[in-house]
């Protein structure tokens, strides 16, 4: 079917589901394919549970005559078709958002500033990738006047193939850190695939990059871009200067354009390295012409419930629940933020950073090292990667040791920074706590 049909269909459908157990009526289904599943077997359930429509790939699960099936070649790529085609009958303008560390943070902080003025669409949660994209495209309706996407990466190509269907008017790549390595190859490969964004934006011509002035990897390969620079260093062209204030816990920063007033703006977000997420949002904000006390207002109230640079107080300590990822970069950002918080006593519980392939055991020592130099009063190393680092601090095979350990000795009155890739499962740790 071509996508000018599929489209006129979804026009009077325009609900999308890849998910057999949510079926709102009257939408459609895409059977999508995992590794361990094969969503075509699933689309006469799906139809039997309120689906107008199910669009599968494999002639066996596409029952003649029945008008309700639409078989094309590949699903995914059907549901990024339609989904490029949505954007481009809309046009509304959008603000395209990857890098290494930061994204959904500074999405959701980008989400709050512009709500003030506009009608957003944004991505929920953290569906980053070429499944949650283009069902964040599709999500899109007349209303909105503005649209925040989040693109994530971990293979070289990943944000080539997503831009090409988000199609970005404006574009931020937060920052370029280690990350995902295994998949990349090596730093390098990151900065190139988060550069696959700004290669667009250069093709497109047009388009306006905001970036972070004082990021030498990203000025590097900048050549070409509209460039609307932020920056907490001292640059004569940026558009939004600032500074941290304090961390004491939560981040107080100051912001300034040009001549113009100087802003303080106290946060709820944990980390030094959030001024940066700030200030992009701020930037964006005020390119989009939303005042200064909008900004600031929608800057103050956002409080984080994603497990991400968050606050949360137990009944015996206070805990900096970073639990959702970590990669080196993230990782040296947190415990140098925690260094510099003038709180005590001070306790890490650290997991595994996963994904790291050859450079692992580097990465992990290098952190390891680091540890002694931060004057912390207690560090658990949880997961297999810390256990073979030469660190005389204590190991745990995994977080039921931790829970094990914890149901003898619990820690009091602490500050404790919790933080591992998600698979470690620390984000089960705050109820021993
Ligand atoms: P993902 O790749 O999982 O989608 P993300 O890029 O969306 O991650 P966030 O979820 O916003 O990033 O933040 C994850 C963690 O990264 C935070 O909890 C924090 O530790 C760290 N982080 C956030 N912003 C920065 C930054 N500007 N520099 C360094 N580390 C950061
Ligand atoms: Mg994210």
């Amino acid at each position: 079917m071509e996508i000018t049909e599929l489209y006129k269909i979804f026009e009077q459908h325009p609900v999308v589901t890849t998910d057999s157990r949510d079926c709102p009526p009257d939408s459609i289904f895409f059977a999508l394919k995992g590794e361990s599943f094969n969503g075509n077997a699933f689309a006469a359930k799906a139809l039997a549970q309120g689906c107008a429509f199910a669009v599968v790939d494999e002639a066996a699960y596409c029952p003649p005559n029945d008008g309700r099936y639409i078989l094309v070649n590949n699903c995914l790529d059907t549901l990024r078709q339609l989904a490029n085609y949505h954007r481009r009958v809309l046009g509304t303008r959008i603000i395209g958002i990857t890098g290494t560390n930061g994204k959904t943070t500074t999405k959701e902080l980008l989400a709050a500033v512009l709500a003030e003025k506009y009608k957003v669409l944004y991505t929920l949660g953290n569906f980053n990738n070429e499944i949650g994209v283009p069902k964040t495209l599709l999500r899109l309706t007349k209303e909105h006047e503005i649209a925040v996407i989040e693109m994530g990466a971990s293979h070289p190509g990943d944000i080539r193939s997503l831009v090409n269907i988000v199609e970005p008017d404006f574009a931020l790549i937060t920052n370029v850190g280690k990350a995902h390595l295994q998949g990349f190859g090596s730093f390098e490969g990151v900065i190139k695939t988060k550069g696959e964004l700004y290669d667009y934006m250069r093709a497109k011509n047009t388009g306006k990059v905001f970036i972070d002035a004082a990021n030498p990897y990203l000025m590097n390969i900048s050549d070409g871009l509209h460039l609307i620079k932020y920056s907490t260093e001292e640059t004569s062209d940026a558009y939004v200067q600032g500074s941290v204030l304090s961390c004491a816990p939560f981040l107080k920063f100051a912001w300034q354009q040009a001549d113009g007033p100087r802003y303080e703006v106290q946060t709820h977000l944990i980390g030094a390295y959030n001024v940066l997420n700030m200030l992009a949002a701020v930037s964006i904000g005020r390119y989009f012409d939303v005042a200064a006390e909008q900004v600031n207002h929608a800057l103050t109230h956002y409080i984080p419930d994603n497990n991400r640079s968050q606050l949360e107080v137990t009944k015996h300590n206070k805990l900096i629940m970073d639990a959702y990822n970590a990669n080196p970069t993230s990782m040296n950002a947190a415990l140098q933020n925690f260094r510099d918080m003038t709180v005590s006593p001070k306790m890490a519980i650290l997991g595994d950073m996963k994904e790291l392939g050859d450079v692992s055991e580097t990465e992990h020592q290098k952190i390891a090292d680091l540890l002694p130099l931060l004057h912390l009063d207690d560090v658990w190393l949880v997961g297999e990667e810390f256990a073979k680092t030469h660190s005389t601090f204590r190991k745990f095979k995994d977080v039921e040791e931790v829970k094990q350990a914890l149901a003898l000795e619990r820690p009091q009155n602490y500050y404790i920074l919790i933080k591992g890739s998600n698979s470690i499962k620390l984000f089960q740790l705050p109820e021993f706590l």
